[in-house]
């Protein structure tokens, strides 16, 4: 089974905003065993949205779904569009008008909001025209969801219409998949596993033809790979059936490349916080170049504070000293950017906060600011704790934000490493 997404907004088409409801649909129908053969982004125009549902029934595609553009203002054509595609006549659901009319009350009168009633009444109408014979998704905002079959007599897949906004469209997921003409889809589809792979130093050529060489025990596999902040990701595909075709994969990797696959499943984040928790043990920061982002990355995740104790960002030299106690004489000696400083700061961040690990970042992010004994890049990473220190040296390249996202998961390397040993950061 193959679905196509077509994701609407000019926003999203120019970058304004980034899209968060291709990949999360996306990632939901592969849950459900539903490959997604392409996901679109068309503005808000009504002949690029028929042109692309028309594109992508071309090919076959058993599922349609939109996201966006069933507001009620004018640049709002989703639902029209599709009752056109599907040769399907719109009519103003009454009963359906009302409740969206009394949403739209409830929200302007928390809101304090004040409208002219026409126009209020005219956009309520508008969200509750809906094609003929088509299952209605009730609003999670204001506005209702769809699918649409073709007309009869007509070929074609069901078209799921969704919200724009990521809230409304997930809230409004469950009743989409329970809509008699998806599930009769999904009855077709069979389950799909995906799993990760996760390498710290393997060059992404040398993995490839590893895979060239066993390919013929892999029948049965969809691995891509990608290459992100240093780390390879070997991502596979496979229904049931192929789950010794995997085993084998795992086999050959761990085989060839053991000294640098740090994961056969989480992520690094994950496993770093697994291990804090595990051990009961926490982690104090002191970050210069990467101005607090490895703190930030540390809390992204819910229960962080059973193990992290704080940070500190310290840009200046005297921040330096007086919030970490780094010594005057070792920044003298030796400079912001060194060695000495970095596990100065990694040890000022263990006591001060009363930590047990204690990580310091410093170095130049650069585009100014390089020397010839320091370039820019030059980085240095320090973690110390119950079981020992970790330090790495660092020369990276790339912008600003390369260096400093690079450095903070260069840091989480080295927690990993001390916690959990593994393949060296
Ligand atoms: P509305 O009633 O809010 O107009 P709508 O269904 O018409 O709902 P859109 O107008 O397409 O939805 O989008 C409303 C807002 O939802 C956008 O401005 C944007 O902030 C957010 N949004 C829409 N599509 C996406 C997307 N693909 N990814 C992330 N955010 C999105
Ligand atoms: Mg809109």
């Amino acid at each position: 089974m193959r679905a196509g997404i077509v994701v609407t907004g000019t926003e999203v088409l120019t970058g304004r905003v980034t899209d968060r409801n291709g990949p999360w649909l996306a990632e939901q129908l592969r849950g459900l065993g539903v490959d997604v053969g392409h996901v679109v982004v068309v503005g808000d125009r009504p002949d690029d949205l028929r042109a692309t549902l028309a594109f992508l029934a071309g090919l076959g595609t058993d599922l349609l779904i939109t996201s966006g553009g069933l507001g009620p203002t004018a640049d709002d054509l989703t639902a029209q569009v599709v009752a056109d595609f599907q040769g399907r006549p719109s009519a103003v659901d009454h009963a359906l008008e009302q409740r969206v009319a009394a949403v739209v009350d409830r929200l302007m009168a928390r809101r304090g909001w004040r409208a002219d009633p026409e126009a209020t009444a005219a956009g309520v109408r508008k969200q509750a025209t809906v094609p003929d014979g088509a299952t209605v998704l009730e609003p999670v905002g204001t506005a209702p969801g769809l699918v649409v079959e073709p007309a009869e007599g007509r070929d074609g897949p069901p078209v799921v219409v969704l919200p724009g906004p990521p809230g409304e469209l997930q809230g409004m997921w469950p009743a989409a998949v329970a809509a008699p003409a998806v599930r009769a889809v999904l009855e077709g589809a069979t389950e799909l596993h995906q799993r990760t792979l996760r390498l710290w130093g393997t060059l992404e050529a040398q993995l490839a033809s590893t895979l060239r060489e066993i390919e013929p025990e892999l029948a049965g596999l969809e691995i891509t790979t990608c290459l992100r902040e240093g780390e390879l990701e070997i991502v596979t595909r496979f229904s049931p059936e192929a789950r010794p075709a995997y085993d084998r994969l795992v086999d050959a990797v761990t085989r060839r490349y053991g000294d640098t696959l740090f994961s056969t499943g989480p992520t690094l984040d994950d496993l770093v916080a697994g291990a804090l928790v595990d051990r009961g043990l926490t982690v104090a920061t002191a970050e210069s170049c990467t101005g607090g982002l490895l703190c930030a990355r540390l809390v992204e995740r819910p229960g962080s504070s059973a193990y992290v104790l704080g940070g500190v960002t310290a840009y200046a030299n005297a921040a330096k000293r007086e919030l970490l106690g780094v010594p005057a004489d070792v920044l003298a000696e030796h400079g912001a950017v060194s060695p000495q400083v970095a596990r100065a700061l990694a040890e000022g961040a263990r006591s001060r906060f009363g930590a047990d690990l204690g990580v310091g970042i410093t170095g130049v992010a650069g585009p100014g600011g390089g020397s010839s004994d320091k370039p820019v890049g030059t980085v240095h990473v320090c973690v110390v704790g119950p079981d020992g220190v970790r330090e790495r040296h660092l020369r990276l390249h790339g912008s600003r934000t390369a260096v400093r996202e690079r450095s903070v998961t260069m840091a989480l390397h080295l927690l990993r490493e001390l916690l959990l040993g593994g393949p060296p950061a």
